[in-house]
Parts: C-alpha cells; structure tokens; sequence
C-alpha cells in the first residue's frame, strides 16, 4: 500500500460571481451551498476510503480549503469539514489549516467561527488595493475592503495571515503597483503570494482580448512588475521561498511546500487534483455534476495520468528550480553543468556548491529553463 497521505486540499467552488480573467472551477451562486458541499465532501471521502491504493493517514499535517470563495459557505463551513473529515484527523498539534477569504465575505461571525473550528491560517484574496482596478476584475471588495478583514482576522486571534496580490494589469486600467505594494507592507502580514495576471482563452477577458476590446498582456510591464515585488519584499524582510511566494521567517506555506516537494495529497471536490505517486488524478469539473456524483458516493474523478520516469525527471527539475532551497546537480553530466554555468553569466542562477538556485529573473523563466535542462539531462 502506498504511504498514508497527510495534506488535504479541498475545494469550495461558490462566488458571487465569476472574475473578469478567472478560469477556476467556479459555480456562481449568491450564497454557498454549505450542506449540499458538505454531503459531496462526504460521499467523496467515503468512495476514497474505499480505494485500496489510497490511504489516508490518522491525523493531517496539513489542510487546505481553497476556492472559489470559501468564506461565501459562512461561519459554519470549517466545523461542518472537521465533522466529514473526522475530528481525529485534525488534532496533530502541528497541523497547518488554511483557508482562503475574500474581504467582502470574512464577516467577524465567519472568522471566530473558523479559528474555533480550528483553522489557524488565512489567505486573504486581496489582489488590489486600487478602487478602478478592483471593479475593473470584478471583484466586489472595495480599497477598504483589506484592511478591515485583517483587522477582523486578528480579531478573531488569526495571526498567521496571507495576502493574495495580482500583477501585470493592463496600463489603462491606472494601477499603481509600487503603491499597491506599500499598502501591503502596511498590513503587516507574515506571508505575501503573487499571482500574474494570464490571459485564458475561456473566460470573458480572454474573450475580450480576442476582439481587441482588452489589450494582451504586456510582457514587459509582467516582467517589470515580479521584479519590482521582488526587490520591495525582499527589502521589507520578507523570504522570496517560492517563485511566487514570499514569507517572514517561521511562515512559509507548510502546505505549497507539499505541491513543491513531490509528497503525496489528496485533493476533494469538483475540479480537484490529487498527486498519488506516481499517478495524478482530478476531479470533474462542473459542480452539478461532480456533485451528483460524489453524493451517491461513487469516484467523481474524470481523468487519470501515470507519470513515467521521464515525466518523473522533469517534475523534479521543475520543482526544484522553483523554490529558494534549489535544484542538486549532483551527479548531472556535462551537458546539464555547462547549461547552468550559461544560467550563472545571465544571472539567471546562483550555484552554491552542489545546488543550484534560480534568481527572480531566472524564474521568470522557470518554464522555459526546466524543460532546456531536462532536455540537457536526457
Ligand atoms: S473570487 Fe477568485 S475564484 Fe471566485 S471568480 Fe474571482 S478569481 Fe475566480
């Protein structure tokens, strides 16, 4: 049997509404679902627990509810998982438990409501704190918005606290990314995530573009912009750990580290994916259907992938080159060496001693450098 998993993703599909750029498994609703999630949640587990390959361990190490907009499920969403989860598995003293928030919905009943529950980390979706720019996404927070649900989040005694920051906007829309940049700072949060903004071709700004009422993104003001974060987190204290995360010491995502570092984890509801060494499944997407499914407790996963050695080799170079702690050369030919000495001249990469670590320059070109040094090693 495989080794008991310990990290937990599960996914709260509800919004408001959908994001002008927004491609995630979303289902627009004016209030969550709370018991028609929670009963999926429950037939899923239940279809997992009878898998003979999957084997979830007595007690979690971490746990992350993610959206969507989980703080739309209200104050008794998180108690509610615990009971489908099974109280045991959430009491290892070390458990990381995040959820995620918008500000518009983090109402105080939510927040003390969840740190009783349990949960010990909040990852606030701020992206912006410009007026025009939010409306301009479509979000429904306004400039005050993050600011008051830090304040509530601490009211409720949530300490370790994250804030989710956009870049990359298209120039019209009048974004001061120094200034939004401050505004973050002056929350005083242990742990900032950046997220570029991306053009997909499904969603109404992908839609937009194509008709050319919405300009493509502009490569150089993404490039300007990561680097810009870099530099001005860094400055403030913050860790740049993670190509797109930053963190003051002691407040580094136990749970992200799980995605970068290979270890196994389940992940539950519509859109879902788990990574069940080797094999990495997911989810259906659509909530009607996912959930019909899951609450008859059948598998609603749709698609499966068995990763061979290659695949196997070019994950890890990919997961190694993204965070702080680096790639090992160790025992890597000549051909993969005489690539990153390139790396080294372009600044790119910083070798120290048998690891390689990519720059923030580098990592913009994370992709493109994984796959040329998987090509060297083969
Ligand atoms: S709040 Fe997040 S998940 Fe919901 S529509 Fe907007 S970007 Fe998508």
């Amino acid at each position: 049997m495989a080794a008991p998993i310990r990290s937990v993703y599960v996914h709260a599909p509800f919004c408001v509404r959908r994001c002008f750029y927004c491609d995630f498994a979303v289902q627009v609703r004016r209030t969550g679902d709370v018991e028609g999630w929670l009963a999926a949640l429950e037939g899923e587990l239940r279809a997992v627990e009878a898998e003979e390959a999957v084997s979830l361990a007595p007690r979690l190490e971490t746990l992350y509810v993610g959206g969507g907009t989980p703080s739309l499920l209200g104050p008794s969403a998180m108690s509610g998982l615990a009971r489908v989860l099974g109280p045991d598995r959430l009491t290892d003293p070390g458990l990381e438990w995040t959820a995620e928030a918008n500000p518009e919905s983090l109402t105080p009943d939510v927040a003390k409501s969840w740190r009783k529950a349990g949960v010990n980390r909040l990852s606030l979706g701020v992206q912006t704190f410009h007026d025009a720019a939010l409306r301009w996404m479509g979000r429904l927070h306004g400039s005050e918005g993050p600011g008051r649900a830090v304040r509530t989040a601490r009211g409720a005694g949530f300490e370790n606290l994250s804030v989710d920051l956009i870049f990359g906007l298209p120039a019209h829309v009048g974004r001061d990314w120094a200034a939004d940049l401050d505004a973050a700072l002056a929350l005083d949060v242990p742990h900032v995530s950046l997220y570029g903004l991306s053009v997909e071709p499904g969603t109404p700004l992908g839609r937009a573009v194509r008709e050319g009422r919405e300009p493509p993104v502009d490569e150089e003001r993404y490039r300007e912009e990561f680097l810009q974060a870099a530099e001005t987190l860094a400055e403030a204290g913050y860790e740049h750990y993670e190509v797109s995360n930053f963190a003051r010491p002691g407040f580094a995502s136990r749970h992200n580290r799980v995605y970068w570092t290979g270890a196994p984890y389940l992940g539950l509801g519509n859109g879902a994916h788990s990574y069940l060494p080797p094999v990495r499944r997911w989810n259906i997407r659509d909530w009607d259907e996912y959930s019909r499914v899951a609450r008859e407790g059948r598998s609603p996963t749709e698609g499966r992938e068995v990763l061979d050695d290659c695949a196997v080799r070019l994950e890890r170079i990919w997961l190694g080159l993204r965070t702080s702690a680096g790639l090992s050369v160790e025992g890597l030919g000549g051909a993969p060496r005489r690539m990153i000495g390139a790396w080294e001249r372009e600044r790119s990469a910083i070798r120290d001693g048998s690891v390689v670590r990519l720059t923030p320059t580098g990592w913009l070109l994370l992709d493109r450098l994984a796959v040329e040094l998987d090509g060297a090693c083969a």
